[in-house]
């Protein structure tokens, strides 16, 4: 029976070992070190192992959280779906390490693409996603575009000498702002845009239309007490 009063850590460690984390620095026991030894763990736990992007439990708190911002700051906010197009091929033709090596690069490109504020996730094999808040909706297709076109642009080293280059399609919709919404109801939306990329020919992105708000900003003031700025985008 373990000693209720003793913590065992060997597991705690062998799982950083095993993941190629590096162990906590300092003295073993410590506060400062139990505190970093911690912090690795939930790093660990919040992060896909092959691309080092925020994993899909990551990805969904996040949306549920920012969601929950846009309704009550009415801030624009953008969710994009990027899903890596004819990636069967790259597999059949390159073998499955390959198709790692191609996921890594793409994830690289993702997170090389937006800004510190912003979450990339990897949701799926190769599935991806991007919460962009505080994204204006004029600037949403460019800034889509923008980390397209970076894929679009790589040659991925998968072996000696040889080079890859691979494509996305992405799908976009922006938060509901000023209501309450789901989160599930905003990733449907920016999956329906993807499927719509796909459909037209890949390699593209299609944002949802921005809705031209129904709520006015007399009623604004009037649902939130606050002297409005302007209309809702
Ligand atoms: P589409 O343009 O319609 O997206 O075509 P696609 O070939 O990319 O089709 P689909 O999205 O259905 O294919 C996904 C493939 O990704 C199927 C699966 O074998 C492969 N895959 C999923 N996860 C991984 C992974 O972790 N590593 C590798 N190498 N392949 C993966
Ligand atoms: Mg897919
Ligand atoms: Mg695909």
């Amino acid at each position: 029976m373990p000693d209720p009063g003793v913590l065992n850590l060997d597991r705690a460690l062998q799982l950083l070992r095993q993941t190629g984390q590096e162990l906590p620095q300092g003295l073993p026991g410590s506060g400062a070190w139990l505190q970093s030894l911690v912090d690795k763990l939930c790093d660990l736990s919040s992060r896909d192992a092959l691309t080092g992007l925020a994993n899909r439990r990551t990805f969904e708190s996040a949306l549920n959280r920012e969601i929950d911002r846009v309704a009550r700051s009415g801030e624009p906010a953008l969710l994009l779906y990027l899903d890596i197009d004819h990636f069967k091929r790259v597999n059949d033709s390159h073998g499955h390490s390959c198709g790692d090596a191609v996921i890594k690069a793409v994830a690289q490109a993702i997170g090389e693409s937006v800004r510190p504020m912003d979450l990339a996730a990897r949701i799926g094999g190769e599935e991806f996603a991007i919460i962009l808040p505080n994204c204006p909706p004029a600037f949403g297709q460019t800034v889509a575009e923008r980390v397209r076109l970076r894929i679009e642009s790589r040659a991925i080293d998968v072996g000696p000498s040889q080079r890859l280059g691979v494509t996305v399609s992405i799908g976009g919709a922006f938060a509901p702002q000023w209501v309450r919404s789901s989160a599930s109801l905003w990733a449907e939306r920016a999956d329906l845009q993807l499927y719509r990329a796909k459909s037209e020919g890949r390699n593209r992105t299609c944002l949802e239309p921005t809705p031209v708000s129904l709520v006015s900003a007399e009623e604004k003031g009037l649902l939130f007490g606050s002297s409005p700025s302007g209309d809702i985008a």
